[in-house]
């Protein structure tokens, strides 16, 4: 079993990719950064040809 990774910044431990969601880690801002970034990948991925649809469903 592998055990789980900790931040070497707070102890705190890591998510299943890697990052640490103590809002008070110094490394924090990574998280929100690849955060910010995947959601705006798969909104990106949503607005290609989906934007209708989205207008619609609510
Ligand atoms: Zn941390």
């Amino acid at each position: 079993m592998a055990r789980a990774k900790r931040c070497p910044f707070c102890g705190h431990k890591l998510d299943e990719e890697g990052w640490c969601r103590n809002k008070d880690c110094a490394d924090y801002i990574r998280t929100q950064t690849h955060d910010a970034e995947k959601a705006a990948e798969s909104s990106m991925a949503k607005a290609d040809g989906d934007s209708a649809q989205s207008d619609a469903s609510k």
